[in-house]
């Protein structure tokens, strides 16, 4: 029997108590994803309805403790270092191939920009990532872009950039009609884009674009014209996208409106920034 691929949150008894640190094995990332959860408080700016952060139970409304962040990243990095981690269930069971860390990535139960510990954390992970000679595994953080403009956001992400660190950010939309039902927010999507514009000509950014079938639709002509029209809009203001992500929903959320969306549309869809001189990739859901 070929072995299990990993594709859930890591329960193993050693990182079990953890609050901020979580190791995943992603579909998009074939490998080993460290998750640093700044939101255990499950707040967020967005209420998107693919979101699968479960907000029927209370989050945990304590300030992050940095020494306790840098103490579970520690204890993590040093079982991925002596490799120990690959000897313990249910990592024991990954085929070979995703034996591998690919990445750390700022990605939890809320937007990471809106924790208070977000700078700091950039150090000690970059940091712990240089004692346990991870150097080379690569950093993401995955946003929804809305505060990158504020002062202290944009001189973290200046440090993060420094640290080799790549914005994942989210653009899920294209009209700000759609905007506000895909990503269930009023705040405006000129903000988003203008921000995206801001990551694209002064950090790394790769755009990461959710689209979903809203009750038994999937996303127009009209909708995907109105997305890459705000891709344009990034480059036009001199900015750089490294890759777009179309992709959709991997697990049906609990909001019965959603569904993914095939894999021939998502590909019609990147063929939209593809036009526009853009590497672009598809993941598929899975219903
Ligand atoms: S931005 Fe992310 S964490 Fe926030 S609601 Fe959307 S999917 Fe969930």
């Amino acid at each position: 029997m070929a072995p299990r691929t990993l594709d859930f949150r890591d329960h193993r008894r050693e990182l079990d108590d953890n609050r901020y640190v979580y190791a995943v094995v992603s579909r998009r990332s074939r490998g080993l994803s460290i998750g640093i959860n700044l939101n255990p408080d499950k707040v967020c700016n967005f209420a998107c309805p693919y979101c699968q952060v479960d907000r029927r139970t209370p989050g945990d409304g304590r300030a992050v403790d940095p020494a306790r962040l840098e103490a579970e990243l520690d204890h993590l990095l040093g079982l991925v270092a002596s490799g120990r981690l690959w000897t313990v269930a249910p990592f024991s069971t990954a085929a070979p191939a995703l034996r591998r860390v690919n990445d750390i990535a700022w990605a939890g139960d809320g937007e990471p920009t809106t924790s208070a510990a977000f700078a700091d954390s950039i150090g000690i992970v970059d940091r712990l990532r240089r004692r346990h000679g991870l150097s080379s595994v690569s950093l993401h953080l995955l946003t929804n872009a809305t505060l990158l403009h504020r002062p202290t956001v944009a001189a973290a992400l200046d440090r993060f950039t420094e640290a080799g660190g790549v914005i994942w950010g989210k653009l899920d939309a294209g009209t700000q009609a759609c905007f506000e039902r895909v990503d269930g927010t009023t705040l405006p999507l000129s903000r988003v884009v203008s921000n995206l514009a801001l990551a694209a000509r002064r950090w790394r950014l790769v755009l990461q674009c959710m689209f979903v079938r809203w009750e038994g639709v999937d996303p127009t002509d009209d909708e995907v014209s109105a997305w890459a029209d705000r891709i344009a809009e990034i480059l036009d203001a001199g900015g750089r996208i490294e890759q777009v992500q179309v992709y959709s929903v991997a697990r049906r959320p609990a909001d019965p409106r959603v569904a993914p969306v095939p894999a021939s549309r998502l590909e019609e869809i990147a063929a939209a920034a593809r036009a526009l001189g853009v590497d672009a990739v598809v993941y598929p859901g899975v219903a």
